[in-house]
């Protein structure tokens, strides 16, 4: 039997109690997105004791992180170690009794059933729609709660969705922003404030249903802006929207690959990611020593990174790459094919 003092007094409040306390340690969440939002998101479901947390991101961390995302330190930034590497390393030091995985990984269409396998709620962490509209897709068909999150300069919007009980993404947002048409977070800054606010919020959500408490969700649209303490909760309409064609038909094309692409600009930030389709692992010393006349290349266990002036590239060991220095994605595709090969 494990010592759940820990947890006494998250399981003194009656709107847990013992019993919800049970459901939340045996519950698995999925946290995609492991920056501003999802950072926060997972150091407060773990140390609440949910009992296994998979933790999905691609990135590395950057200085640049370190203002507003807590899971990360100033050694994870000088060794470039993949968010979800450096989050598993910080959790399990804080919670030696929950399951942690950490997948440096990227969610798309063809990895979302295996990163997914097992999973009974998902905390959006992420910064783009598309990805988002595939992790709707993907609850919706699997009857999955999720939590939308976003954060952007001082304002942020959150969201639960609970598949046939309300409105999902698509009945409130149908497209996607237009590239460009969305502040992104590169562009327009962010205070980490905001960003705990709205995974604050999101954390609470997913407590009541992990915890059985679902009758006690907020099924409002939450919008504030932090800085002038303005916030706002709209009615989302109670039922799906008729024109929903995911809720309404059942037809989830961002799952389906009718929508989406095997590149993704990264927002904002002068990089396109390459998704390949390498079948055995990168062998990054050979890689190291093709790509060193060009410029200085490092590596560890999960990625290589290399200068090749004016690009940069990471490259992880599964051939997925971010290629720094462009937002064209033929031209990045170009520079791949180039250094790294197709
Ligand atoms: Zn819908």
């Amino acid at each position: 039997m494990k010592d759940l003092s820990r947890y006494q007094r998250q399981f003194l409040l009656p709107e847990i109690g013992p019993e919800g306390q049970a459901k939340i340690s045996s519950a698995s969440v999925a946290i995609v997105g492991l920056g501003a939002l999802g950072s926060v998101s997972a150091n407060l479901l773990a140390r609440a004791g949910v009992g296994r947390l998979r933790l999905i991101d691609r990135d590395v961390v950057e200085l640049g992180n370190l203002q507003r995302q807590v899971l990360y330190d100033e050694t994870d930034a000088r060794e470039n170690f993949p968010k979800a590497a450096a989050a598993e390393r910080k959790l399990r030091q804080i919670n030696s009794e929950i399951v942690v995985e950490g997948e440096a990984a990227d969610l798309n269409p063809e990895t979302i059933e295996e990163l997914f396998k097992g999973i009974d709620l998902v905390v959006d962490g992420t910064d783009n729609f598309e990805t988002r509209y595939l992790i709707n897709d993907y609850c919706l068909r699997e009857k999955l709660p999720w939590i939308y999150g976003g954060a952007v300069a001082v304002e942020g919007l959150t969201y639960v969705i609970l598949p046939g009980e309300g409105p999902c993404l698509r009945c409130l947002f149908e497209e996607a922003p237009r590239p460009g048409e969305f502040q992104t977070c590169d562009r327009a800054g962010i205070l980490a404030p905001v960003a705990h606010w709205v995974a604050s919020f999101q954390s609470i959500e997913a407590l009541k249903i992990l915890a059985g408490r679902k009758e006690t969700v907020d099924r409002r649209l939450w919008k504030g802006d932090l800085w002038k303490k303005e916030f706002r909760a709209v009615d989302a309409g109670g039922a799906p929207r008729s024109g929903c064609s995911g809720c309404r038909k059942g037809e989830y094309p961002y799952l389906d690959r009718e929508r989406g692409s095997r590149t993704v600009t990264l927002c904002g930030r002068n990089a396109v990611q390459i998704f390949s389709s390498a079948s055995v692992p990168i062998n990054f010393k050979n890689l190291a020593d093709k790509l060193s006349p060009f410029g200085a290349v490092h590596y560890n266990d999960y990625l290589l990174q290399a200068s090749v002036p004016p690009f940069e590239i990471t490259i992880f060991l599964n051939g997925r790459a971010i290629v720094k220095g462009t937002e064209d994605a033929s031209e990045a595709r170009g520079v791949y094919a180039k250094y790294i090969g197709s």
